[in-house]
């Protein structure tokens, strides 16, 4: 069996069972470290819900999640863009990302939108997509790689989840393997993802753990005026931050670092920058987002109060929708 991200050679590892009843083997990549079951035959069975049923982690996820991506829109992207949740269930993300106040739309073949509806994206209505995700949807994929090329067709940027593969793989039972739904059949390593952003000609930024962003931008990120940040920033000794303390003092659009209307700080790479400020700049980014995926709170609590938007404004906005 070959491997489906990188086509290298795999090795068998173990054999479990799946739904109880049938005997599947896994196999190894022994170039990308990618974790594949054999051709998973047993999926119409595993599907007969969409959801899985036994997933009681549902709404702490979502909740959990929101945090982490607003805090990550706000840092690198456009907050007056459009974004879509990919494989989006019964709409509680999108739901929960618009009451943050992100133009959010929903997604998924496979589900009925319960609680975002009104909000079902089309691409002829909605033809730039800032970004897209897609949580806890990569280890259900037989074609990671086709997935990926869809939904770079639709934005520059994937932020997605999926729990990174333990080194040495665990044995089952391993709670993510799901051997009790089938529904898991793709496992990953920081190995795997950087192959993938390889081939696609990204940058990839993670958190080494489970959240993950895919993107095709050179982003740039706006750094906020918090001091745990200001200090994790200082930390890097990054070659381009020493006038921070100087445009801390005030806006100065001369300087590589200004005030925006939100109170942000924005880096602007300029014409003083090299390409080796563009290898840091990434080295930069990696760090900003493995921070922010590890605390959210702060950024989090200050997007939640920039972008607050009015539950009503959007029922307005909702029964437009429908009526039309
Ligand atoms: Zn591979």
């Amino acid at each position: 069996m070959k491997c489906i991200v990188c086509n290298s050679k795999t090795k068998e590892i173990f054999k479990t069972k799946i739904l109880s009843k049938y005997d599947v083997a896994f196999y190894q990549c022994t170039s990308c470290e990618f974790l594949q079951t054999e051709k998973p035959f047993w999926l119409k069975e595993a599907y007969q819900s969409s959801m899985n049923l036994t997933d009681t982690g549902v709404l702490d996820r979502n909740l959990f999640y929101s945090k982490k991506t607003a805090a990550i829109l706000f840092s690198f992207f456009d907050t007056s863009g459009s974004f879509l949740d990919f494989a989006g269930g019964y709409g509680i993300f999108t739901r929960r990302m618009r009451d943050l106040g992100f133009d959010y739309y929903w997604d998924d073949p496979y589900t009925e939108n319960l609680i975002a509806k009104g909000f079902e994206y089309k691409k002829s209505k909605i033809p730039d997509v800032e970004l897209v995700t897609a949580f806890e949807t990569y280890e259900h994929l037989e074609d990671p790689l086709e997935t990926t090329e869809k939904l770079f067709k639709i934005s520059d940027s994937i932020l997605f989840s999926t729990a990174i593969l333990p080194d040495p793989v665990p044995d089952p039972p391993w709670w993510y393997y799901g051997t009790e739904h089938g529904q898991h059949i793709s496992f990953f390593r920081v190995k795997t993802l950087r192959k993938i952003a390889n081939i696609f000609k990204c940058n990839l930024y993670t958190d080494g753990k489970d959240l993950h962003l895919l993107t095709k931008k050179n982003i740039i990120p706006h750094i906020f005026i918090t001091n745990t940040v200001y200090e994790l920033i200082k930390s890097l000794n990054f070659s381009g931050i020493s006038r921070l303390s100087k445009s801390l003092i005030a806006p100065d659009k001369e300087k590589d670092f200004y005030f925006d209307l939100r109170n942000r700080i924005i880096f602007q790479p300029t014409k003083f920058m090299s390409k080796t400020h563009f290898s840091d700049m990434q080295e930069m980014n990696q760090k900003v987002f493995q921070y922010l995926a590890a605390n959210p709170d702060t950024i989090f609590n200050i997007a939640k109060n920039v972008l607050k938007r009015k539950t009503f404004d959007d029922m307005l906005e909702l029964q437009k929708r429908i009526n039309n």
